[in-house]
């Protein structure tokens, strides 16, 4: 599709960042087939959550190294290798344990470098411009590492969806996926999909006419038209986690209604003005249902 590969640009410190990231989307694809299990029926087991913790947090390079190029996908490896096989030799695992952290040992051996958000950037854009056909344009794309978390939660356990994206339209479209690099799992992978498809869907469009900065009615408008396109595409952007991004992609959708506008101060008191974004995505429903009443 043309677009940046992601994490090459940056200085070093966020390109590392970048780098463990992309180490982790490596490893979950790795794990397609057990991460339905490792964070739905085996979620509450402390064994499962001491590998979903150890991938969420990922690896890094000792913090004084001096090398400029660390393979953080091997390091990874070894540190998750290492962790299941203190799983398997102290904890009391049944059979059908013992059979699932072997399966995951082995697919975790099978993981090779590759670029799965670059892939997925790909593949929506190809799915927009079937959309949009000649007044697509493709934009430029990169993952960025994100210092805090996008909407400020104080647990991650609370909001572990914790990516987000945004476009810059000067001088041209630019989609940047952010991503908080300390606290990026299995919840935040899969809501990919959804966020980076309501980027290319509602706003690398808007580039031709400089449309201003979109309030939060219009964004709700266009989260609907987006999760509508999410929803349809879902099984072609991401086949090995269709389920889990479907799913991951809805919740973060209804978090995202209820996301708090701004604070206004009236008369001296703060009021908090809550949730355009709901009745703008309610609206295009309400639109949506009107027209296919009318056909
Ligand atoms: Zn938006």
């Amino acid at each position: 599709m043309g677009a940046q590969l992601p994490g090459r640009r940056g200085d070093g410190a966020s390109t590392l960042q970048v780098e463990s990231i992309r180490a982790r989307t490596i490893v979950m694809e790795a794990w397609s087939d057990r991460l339905a299990a490792l964070t739905g029926e085996r979620r509450r087991q402390p064994e499962s959550k001491a590998v979903l913790n150890a991938l969420q947090f990922g690896s890094y390079p000792p913090r004084h190294s001096a090398d400029l190029r660390p393979d953080l996908l091997a390091k990874l490896k070894h540190t998750l290798a290492r962790q299941i096989d203190l799983i398997v030799e102290t904890a009391a695992l049944d059979e059908s344990g013992l059979r699932f952290y072997g399966s995951l040992k082995r697919d975790l051996a099978k993981a090779v470098p590759g670029d799965p958000i670059g892939e997925l950037l790909g593949r929506v854009s190809d799915k927009a411009r079937s959309v949009y056909g000649q007044d697509w344009i493709v934009p430029e794309s990169e993952v960025v590492y994100l210092g805090r978390h996008p909407r400020a939660s104080h647990t991650i356990d609370g909001d572990p969806y914790t990516a987000t994206a945004e476009t810059d339209l000067e001088p041209r479209p630019q989609v940047k996926v952010r991503i908080l690099g300390t606290h990026f799992g299995v919840e935040a992978y899969c809501s990919l999909p959804m966020i980076i498809t309501h980027e290319f869907v509602s706003h690398v469009p808007s580039y031709p006419r400089r449309n201003s900065q979109p309030g939060l009615f219009n964004e709700g408008f266009m989260d609907w038209a987006s999760l509508t396109f999410f929803r349809h595409w879902c099984h072609e952007l991401s086949p090995t986690l269709n389920s889990l991004v479907l799913s991951h992609g809805d919740e973060l959708h209804r978090r995202l209604l209820h996301e708090v506008e701004d604070w206004r101060g009236i008369r001296g008191t703060t009021v908090m003005v809550r949730c355009r974004r709901r009745p703008g995505c309610r609206s295009a429903g309400s639109c949506a249902s009107a027209r296919d009443a009318s056909c």
